[in-house]
């Protein structure tokens, strides 16, 4: 059991303001499995005030100081990969082994990746009469989702530490338990006090408080479209910077010269990646009309290779969902892919067989989709695929644009040079050709409703910086 009854700021471990807790609950036991403090706006409040009273201090450390501490973050995130990835998996229901990469890995890797992007990075230039200065923008309220919860969140601090910024963190309420951890790293470490701060708590209450807080100068959020749209709502009134990465309803084009096994593996490990509870999961597979039948048959036997189990059992390669309610979610969208009209290939709303306990869902495949049905517009996060089939190449590419979002997309042919050109073409922030997976240091971020700014690398450090220009002779 992981009990935290305290919040951290200004560098110690006290008390929220309020008396509320929030249970974590298991994926795959639905046992509670720890419990945080339900944090108030008063404790918002401090913290931001010790963010703001550590900003100056830590602004004017060296660039040299401030990364050994993120030096020193990596190395103790990577120490603790086993705990790191039995927590999320717990929390989430990611399975085990892939907890252990992307859960627990990656957010070591992302951290320790800060130390040479800080040396490259251009802190000045000269342009004429001017000095360009970069300056970190001060304050940064972090608010971050459940899908990704150690690295969504280490994505941001990393490179705000290593710009100068200070900080105060709002974890996703579903999944906190390693943000608790990231803070034991930092009262371990002895990052300076008030230098980063953590309050739990539920979105509306101390995620609204931490936006409006007018110590807070900038918002840097990952989550969904709608509370992003809240956020930058509310951060208008003080025209505050916001970063925000949001959701995502990602196409993967299969070409006419694609290998259909090969490309529908691809395609598939990426829509059923931690569950289909992930931002860039490639959710509508656009095929070719005149091989439908090849791509739907290749779908299927795929999909059933992904059977529902213990997450944490070595072989396993789909988790539960998160919570009962993301169950729910993901059922009624099957429910409602089949009522209209699209054709149930595999899966379905029923529970699955000799799962009775965790939030499990079937993994399901339909096609005959519709770009204009529910399921190929909203973002599901299950492991549910949509296959849509198109005319030719210029109606791929229409297909795969008709959404509200631009977060990432997937091109798979036979030539990997056109494929490239047809990714060029498609309106999204990341796009992969023929499976090239995950680059930790190139720029993360959406066009259109999936976001505004971009993570990762030297860009999500450019994000946490302001620019002054000095005139002198
Ligand atoms: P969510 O929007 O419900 O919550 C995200 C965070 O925002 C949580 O910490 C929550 O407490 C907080 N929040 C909710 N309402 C708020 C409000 N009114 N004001 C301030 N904060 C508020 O999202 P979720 O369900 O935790 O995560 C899933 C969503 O996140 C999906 O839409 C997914 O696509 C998106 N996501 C995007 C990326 C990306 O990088 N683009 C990555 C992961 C997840």
């Amino acid at each position: 059991m992981h009990d935290r009854d305290k919040l951290y700021i200004d560098g110690s471990w006290v008390p929220s303001a309020g008396k509320g807790t929030i249970d974590v609950v298991n994926a795959a036991t639905e046992e509670v499995m720890g419990r945080v403090p339900e944090g108030t706006p008063a404790d918002v409040e401090k913290a931001a005030a010790a963010a703001k009273a550590a900003s100056p201090t830590w602004a004017s450390t060296s660039v040299d100081d401030r990364v050994k501490f993120v030096q020193q973050l990596s190395e103790a995130l990577q120490a603790r990969t086993e705990e790191i990835a039995t927590i999320i998996t717990g929390e989430v229901g990611t399975p085990f082994m892939i907890s252990q990469i992307a859960q627990a890995g990656l957010p070591a890797l992302m951290a320790g990746s800060y130390v040479q992007i800080a040396q490259e990075f251009p802190w000045e230039e000269q342009i004429g009469n001017s000095t360009i200065v970069r300056e970190p923008i001060g304050v940064v309220g972090c608010i971050t989702p459940w899908n990704y919860p150690l690295h969504q969140v280490v994505a941001k601090i990393a490179p705000a530490l290593t710009a100068g910024c200070t900080i105060v963190l709002k974890p996703s309420e579903v999944a906190p338990l390693t943000a608790f951890v990231l803070a034991d790293i930092f009262d371990d470490i002895g990052l300076p006090n008030g230098v980063f701060n953590l309050v739990s708590g539920t979105g509306p209450v101390v995620g609204e408080a931490l936006v409006t807080n007018p110590d807070v100068d900038m918002v840097s959020f990952t989550g969904s479209t709608r509370a992003g749209k809240r956020v930058m709502e509310l951060a208008s009134q003080q025209v505050k910077k916001v970063a925000l990465e949001l959701g995502g309803k990602s196409p993967f084009i299969a070409l006419e010269d694609a290998p259909a096994d090969e490309a529908v593996k691809a395609g598939l490990s990426s829509c059923y990646l931690n569950g289909g509870q992930t931002c860039i999961a490639w959710t509508r597979m656009l095929v070719p009309e005149s091989r439908k039948d090849e791509f739907v048959a290749a779908a299927k036997a795929e999909a059933e290779s992904f059977q529902p189990a213990d997450p944490m059992e070595v072989t396993t390669k789909l988790g539960p969902m998160i919570s009962e309610t993301q169950r729910e979610r993901v059922r009624d969208y099957i429910k409602k892919g089949v009522d209209e009209g699209a054709t149930l290939v595999t899966g379905g709303a029923e529970a699955p067989e000799g799962l009775e306990k965790g939030f499990f869902v079937r993994p399901t495949v339909f096609a005959d989709v519709n770009n204009d049905m529910t399921i190929a517009r909203e973002e599901i996060f299950g492991p549910v695929l949509s296959i849509i089939t198109y005319k030719d190449e210029d109606d791929a590419v229409r297909i795969a644009n008709d959404t509200v979002y631009g977060l990432h997309a997937g091109v798979y042919g036979g030539d990997k040079e056109h494929a490239k050109q047809v990714g060029r073409r498609i309106e999204a922030g990341q796009v992969d050709i023929n499976g090239q997976g995950f680059n930790p240091l190139a720029p993360f971020g959406g066009y259109k409703q999936s976001g505004i700014g971009r993570e990762y690398g030297k860009y999500g450090l450019e994000e946490f910086l302001q620019v002054k220009s000095l005139q002198s002779s």
